[in-house]
């Protein structure tokens, strides 16, 4: 039994390539001189890239505190003579980067912060990193670096082929529960913009038609009287009580709401002792669904419920809504032209070491387990614009809101993996994730380069996008007139 496993083992690496041997000729196109050029340049800077991804993961800073990594995306564009303007929408750690002049103009956005709790070594198992707060567990130091590579490759193009047009890249802090995208577009950064492109790390290679969910996310703040819990607790008034009623509450909400929303929370304080009437408790909150005024109407309802929990324990609630984004407006034009670029690029080929570890990654799914050569293919088309793809958010939901706006995944990750877990993690700071950040970048870059060549596809884009929005569309942040919250993760 032993030797049979073994055998298989050792046989993986070469079944592996020999199904992806197979493979290319159904899924791969030739590309054009240009195109070639860009998928040359970026084979060839690899290790370039891979090390600049590889810094954002170690630094693995949080939402808004992503100084480190910010500076190192801007160093690596001002040198690549694009004009940097920093410090924008009054966040530090967000930027503008800009090549080109006139029209079209084609942004990229890019992500680079880091979730609390998920340090773990680029290995395939759990090895805790003593002592880091946060981890690319949504792999989102690829995500800048990849779009960085594909800005500097479209910057290449423009000034070697003389073609009209700018090419921006957004720096986008603070995508895990912060919204740093929607303090930008509600800045009017987007505004001169014609389509927006971005990726997106995952566990395959797909560019659909797909949507996400809108949210809205707040601290409520309970705050009691304190007093001996044994001696006097008639004195006190427990602000964890307030919390766990108003938990209690929102949890029998959840048969009367529409079954397809999310609502989730943490308390993030609950007191300090036992022997102690706590006197302050908090708790997160976060409401999803596919259709922003449900999650309005829902938001509302879980205020009731945190007054009235407030009301019947005797205590004080006050709440700071720290994050609301859209739900993505997706744009069938541009994503068709997205999934012929990928096909083009094509997936991800694993080394004998990259299967080992991914096989390893890949026992751990159980009943989730997929194919690893997963990795090498890319997803039919899917116009799924009509329902929510993934149960994810994102602030990029605004942006497509403010300009049409297109996105791709790639296998950054080992197939089955879920984002927001260790495997996320470890295979984003290692080759496969790196890999994957190299599709997506090349993806990008053809993409932009059809619309620059191209401007019906713009036109058609925006004509899509104009239908979809509404003409009565007249855009209100979900989080309000607010301030960035900058300290959201302090
Ligand atoms: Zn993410």
């Amino acid at each position: 039994m032993k030797t049979r496993l073994l055998t298989i083992l050792l046989l993986l690496p070469f079944l592996t390539l020999a199904q992806k041997a197979k493979k290319p000729a159904a899924t791969t196109r030739q590309p054009d001189g240009d195109k070639q050029t860009i998928i040359t340049n970026l084979n060839g800077r690899f290790a370039e890239y891979a090390g600049i991804s590889k810094q954002i993961w170690d630094f693995a800073e949080l939402g808004y505190m992503e100084e480190k990594s910010s500076l190192l995306l801007q160093e690596q564009l001002r040198k690549e003579g694009f004009t940097v303007t920093a410090g924008v929408a009054g966040i530090p750690t967000a930027f503008v980067a800009q090549y080109g002049a006139g029209k079209p103009v084609i942004g990229i956005l890019g992500e680079y912060d880091a979730l609390p709790g998920l340090a773990t070594e680029a290995k395939p198992e759990f090895t805790p990193i003593a002592g880091q707060r946060g981890g690319h567990g949504c792999g989102h130091n690829l995500f800048g670096t990849a779009s960085v590579a594909a800005a500097v490759e479209v910057k290449n193009w423009l000034k070697s082929s003389g073609q009209a047009g700018t090419v921006k890249i957004y720096g986008c802090p603070a995508e895990e529960g912060g919204s740093g995208k929607v303090y930008m577009v509600r800045e009017g950064l987007f505004n001169d913009v014609d389509v927006v492109l971005h990726l997106h790390p995952g566990s395959q290679n797909a560019a659909d038609a797909g949507t996400s969910l809108a949210n809205k996310n707040a601290k409520f703040r309970f705050r009691g009287i304190a007093a001996h819990a044994a001696a006097s607790p008639e004195r006190g008034r427990s602000a964890l009580d307030g919390v766990e009623a108003m938990n209690y509450m929102v949890n029998m909400m959840r048969e009367h709401i529409p079954q397809d929303t999310r609502i989730h929370y943490v308390i993030t304080k609950g007191g300090d002792a036992p022997n102690v009437v706590p006197a302050f408790a908090e708790v997160y909150y976060y409401a999803r669904h596919k259709d922003r005024d449900i999650v309005q109407s829902i938001w509302k309802r879980i205020e009731n419920a945190a007054e009235g929990a407030a009301k019947g324990t005797g205590t004080k609630v006050d709440w700071e809504v720290l994050g609301g984004v859209f739900n993505i407006l997706p744009n069938v034009a541009l994503a068709e032209v997205m999934h012929q670029n990928l096909k083009t690029v094509g997936g991800i080929t694993y080394t004998p070491e990259e299967t080992a570890f991914a096989q390893k990654i890949s026992e751990t799914f159980g009943e989730q387990k997929v194919p690893i050569t997963n990795a090498a293919q890319v997803k039919d088309f899917r116009d799924a614009s009509e329902s929510a793809t993934s149960g994810g958010s994102t602030d990029v939901g605004d942006v497509s809101w403010a300009v049409p706006t297109v996105g791709l995944q790639t296998a950054t990750w080992v197939p089955g993996s879920s984002a927001h877990s260790w495997q996320s993690t470890a295979a984003s700071g290692m080759s496969i994730g790196q890999k994957g950040m190299i599709v997506a970048a090349k993806t990008l870059a053809l993409t932009a380069l059809d619309l620059y060549k191209t401007p019906a596809l713009i036109e058609k884009a925006r004509a899509e996008w104009t239908q979809k929005r509404g003409a009565d569309f007249n855009y209100e942040a979900l989080l309000g007139d607010r301030k960035p919250a900058l300290d959201y993760r302090k």
